[in-house]
């Protein structure tokens, strides 16, 4: 049996595609109920569309959008496609539904129930675990011959297995704005490079209809004065309320997994984020992918199998190094530069917010001087 801790998406995936290869796992989650407290804006790319079946994604969607204005001080840059390129969704609901998509397949779901530690197993003395958990004010055990943490960014599986490495954060918070009458243009997602608004992240606002909106942003420090300034400087009249927030891990490349005491991370445990965005549902499942591979063949094998998500995610960090080393002046000059036909065709067509080398070389063909901001 196998021990997934945390019922988040990726964990809830994963137990779902073990159960689909007839491997038998439980999923322990603490909350009392899947996808409470919300954290995530659910903006997640068509790309999930590849992996979880579009009748159930359609369950959990508010809005579906087409382009992104991406703007610092006066400069701004705007995308649209005439097919939607991303889903907004109520990750509360997205949630649920990964996660009865893994019950129907077999896998055993504990609400309420908290990891608190593992031992190798002492009894049998074979290769095992022994999971402790508390359930309410009682401890209980799981027997289990591997545990995956999928435990979200502050992961106490990590923490428990020395793999929790030198992770650093952002921290994210964000409001519904809601406006007496249709004020939202719906179809695109608003990006603010401003300084004035994050430390070493950006603001977002991610409409859900004409009336309401998911605003917020991500910093390194000070969160809830930048959400302030945020606000304020933009939707001062507004109605703004539900604050919820979370922790962002900064990727980077560490170990996943301990193979002598059976233990892996997947998901925001394992830090599978992008740092351009911030977005690890995507990255996250396929990691997932990997692992019940990994588990299902027995070669466990996990670290190889996700080698090309890893570049993957080191090319969104290098991205993310090169922004944050600009000052205000240089990203508005760049934001200038991408206003040109060619650069917005090329994204028309290829644009990806998971996989930049989708288009990232095309578009630094279409207009080489581009390159003097990545050699900044
Ligand atoms: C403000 C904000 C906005 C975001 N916006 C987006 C976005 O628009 N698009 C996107 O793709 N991503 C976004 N993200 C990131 C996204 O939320 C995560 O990448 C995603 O939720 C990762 O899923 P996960 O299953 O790995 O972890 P989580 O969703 O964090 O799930 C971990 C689960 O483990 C449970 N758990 C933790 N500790 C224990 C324990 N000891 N015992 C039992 N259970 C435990 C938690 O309760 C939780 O349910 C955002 C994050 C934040 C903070």
């Amino acid at each position: 049996m196998i021990s997934i801790i945390g019922a988040g998406p990726i964990g809830s995936y994963l137990g779902y595609l073990l159960s689909k290869n007839n491997i038998e796992n439980t999923i322990v989650e603490e909350h009392p109920e899947i996808g409470r407290p919300e954290q995530c804006t659910g903006l997640i790319s068509r790309n999930i569309e590849g992996i979880i079946e579009p009748s159930l994604l359609k369950k959990a969607a508010m809005n579906k959008v087409n382009g992104a204005v991406i703007s610092c001080g006066k400069a701004s840059f705007e995308v649209k496609t005439h097919d939607f390129k991303a889903y907004v969704f109520d990750r509360s609901k997205f949630d649920k539904a990964i996660a009865e998509k893994a019950e129907n397949k077999g896998s055993k779901l504990l609400l309420g129930h908290s990891y608190i530690d593992h031992k190798l197993n002492p009894q049998t003395r074979q290769k095992g675990l022994k999971i402790g958990l508390n359930f309410g004010h009682k401890a209980k055990y799981l027997q289990s011959t591997l545990l995956v943490g999928a435990d979200g960014p502050a992961s106490k599986v990590a923490k428990n297995s020395s793999l929790y490495g030198d992770r650093k954060f952002w921290t994210g918070a964000q409001m519904i704005l809601k406006a007496k009458e249709p004020f939202f243009d719906k179809s695109p997602v608003y990006v603010y490079l401003d300084k004035r608004y994050s430390d070493g992240f950006f603001a977002w606002v991610v409409p859900i209809d004409e009336e309401r909106a998911k605003a917020g942003l991500a910093s390194y420090s000070n969160t809830a004065e930048h959400l302030n300034r945020f606000l304020k400087d933009k939707f001062g009249h507004f109605l703004a309320e539900r604050r919820s927030g979370g922790l962002i891990p900064v990727y980077n490349k560490m170990p996943l997994q301990n193979r002598q005491k059976n233990i892996f991370l997947v998901g925001d445990a394992a830090l599978q984020v992008k740092a351009t965005s911030g977005g690890g549902v995507v990255n996250g499942m396929l990691a997932a992918q990997g692992l019940a591979d990994a588990i299902s063949t027995g070669k466990f094998d996990y670290e190889s199998r996700i080698r090309g998500i890893r570049r993957n995610l080191w090319l969104h960090s290098l991205i993310r190094k090169k922004l944050n080393a600009m000052g205000d002046a240089r990203r508005s000059e760049l934001i200038e530069d991408l206003c040109d036909e060619k650069i917005k065709n090329i994204m028309q067509e290829k644009g990806d917010m998971d996989f930049v080398a989708k288009f990232g070389f095309n578009v630094l063909a279409a207009k080489p001087s581009l390159l003097r901001f990545l050699l900044y």
